[in-house]
């Protein structure tokens, strides 16, 4: 067998299906947030970036920073060993005390990241309870559905947000069956947000646990930053609740709330958690400040609302199809996988923006999109400068704009003669 041979042909088989990706070489500017700088072929380019998830710049906080600095010169770099073996860093206890308090639960359970804390957890209740059944949204996230595969348990998906179908699923299980209902608050590609009570409602009356993934609602929505559930007043009505650090909260980790025998039990049998070295004390000190800024301060929140209800209508006032969104995603379609890349790279190349392309099989196929987050940071002046930026490519591309609500569709004075990317660097 020859491998290197076998590795290339899976490889052009990526590039076949134009899913091959190359990432951009950014180095964030702390202080400067949304601005970066960008290399490509020995140069280096200053760009705005339009699509992280640090969703509202707290990676950049000076007080999270300064938590960071600190607990690094005091207690060094590493965490020096998994939880079993080398003991729990103090700055982690004070985390998941942080973190049980945010939801309102019992306790509370860090892992290394977000997509870890989905696959461990999802995966240990579903095998610890017998029979387990586990119904899953069909949107949800590839670290969910890995936890689900883990599991070995037995699955049923509900059709996205359909709690008719849900309902019919779980009816069939009947009410004695261990049932485990798997879903997110916030669906980030295309921002729509679970009908959590209905589920909620559900869950009780055919007796099923629920577990809810609020990474792209924790520090964002609700009085403290509590997600969705907070928002809700659902948190006391969903069994565990799951969020991240590295998204709004601008660190790394992922963690689990719950009861302290859920908890307990995860910490106890979960491989993911056990045999892993813990996150270092200084990221778990950071997060710990982050948390704690954003369950007091609405400012972040609110100006986030603000700056992504302003892009949505200044891009659907030049007629560009920005996908509907309860949230602060803007998705804006472009409805196939060549433009779609062909856009980023003109995106970046001509008018120093930065946003990754959306293609299959992150979103199905025809609904290839821009998937725009606009941040506290990004100004009106810079939304203005991306909406040309976005008419220009448009316009040079002939991307089709929104043909419903007929807006005045602008078109872009003089269409910029691309020059680079020269991609495959
Ligand atoms: C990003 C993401 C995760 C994984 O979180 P990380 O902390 O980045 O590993 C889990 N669930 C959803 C829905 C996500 O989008």
């Amino acid at each position: 067998m020859n491998y290197q041979r076998f590795f290339e042909e899976a490889i052009d088989q990526i590039h076949a299906e134009r899913r091959y990706r190359v990432f951009a070489d950014l180095e964030r500017i702390a202080g400067s947030f949304p601005k970066a700088i960008w290399r490509s072929n020995g140069e280096a380019q200053e760009i705005t970036v339009w699509c992280s998830n640090d969703y509202l710049g707290m990676g950049q906080h000076p007080d999270v920073i300064g938590a960071f600095q600190n607990t690094a010169g005091k207690m060094g770099s590493g965490a020096g060993g998994t939880r079993n073996i080398s003991g729990t860093n103090h700055p982690l206890v004070e985390l998941e005390l942080e973190l049980a308090d945010l939801h309102g639960k019992e306790a509370a359970l860090v892992f290394t990241s977000g997509f870890v804390s989905n696959e461990a957890s999802i995966s240990t209740i579903a095998r610890l309870l017998p029979n387990c059944l586990i119904l899953s949204d069909e949107l949800n996230h590839a670290s969910m559905i890995e936890g689900v595969r883990r599991s070995g348990a037995e699955k049923k998906i509900f059709r996205h947000n359909d709690v008719a179908h849900l309902e019919s699923l779980l009816q069939a299980a009947g009410r004695e069956r261990a049932k485990l209902i798997v879903f997110e608050s916030v669906y980030s590609m295309d921002g729509d947000i679970a009908p959590i009570k209905e589920i909620a409602d559900l869950a009780e009356k055919y007796n099923a646990m629920t577990y809810i993934d609020e990474v792209h609602a924790v520090g964002m929505y609700g009085p403290r930053g509590g997600g969705i559930t907070e928002r809700e007043g659902l948190a006391d009505r969903i069994d565990i609740i799951e969020g991240t650090l590295a998204k709004a909260f601008g660190t790394l980790g992922g963690y689990i709330t719950g009861t302290k025998s859920v908890i307990d039990a995860v910490r106890s049998f979960a491989p993911g958690f056990i045999f892993t070295t813990a996150l270092p004390p200084a990221i778990a000190a950071a997060a710990t400040t982050s948390i704690r800024h954003l369950k007091t301060s609405q400012a972040e929140r609110d100006a986030q609302q603000r700056q992504a209800a302003r892009a949505k209508e200044v891009f659907a006032s030049v007629g560009l199809p920005v996908m509907p969104s309860e949230t602060h995603i803007v998705p804006v379609l472009v409805g196939d996988p060549e433009l779609c890349k062909m856009a980023t790279d003109r995106l970046l190349g001509v008018h120093g923006i930065y946003i990754q392309p959306i293609n299959y099989p992150t979103v199905p196929r025809g609904t290839e999109r821009l998937r725009i987050t606009p941040t506290p940071f990004h100004t009106d002046a810079l939304i203005d400068v991306l909406k040309d930026a976005l008419v220009e490519t448009w316009d040079a591309l002939g991307i089709p704009y929104n043909t419903e609500g007929k807006p005045a569709v602008a078109k872009s004075d003089r269409i910029i003669p691309l020059l680079v990317p020269k991609s495959g660097g």
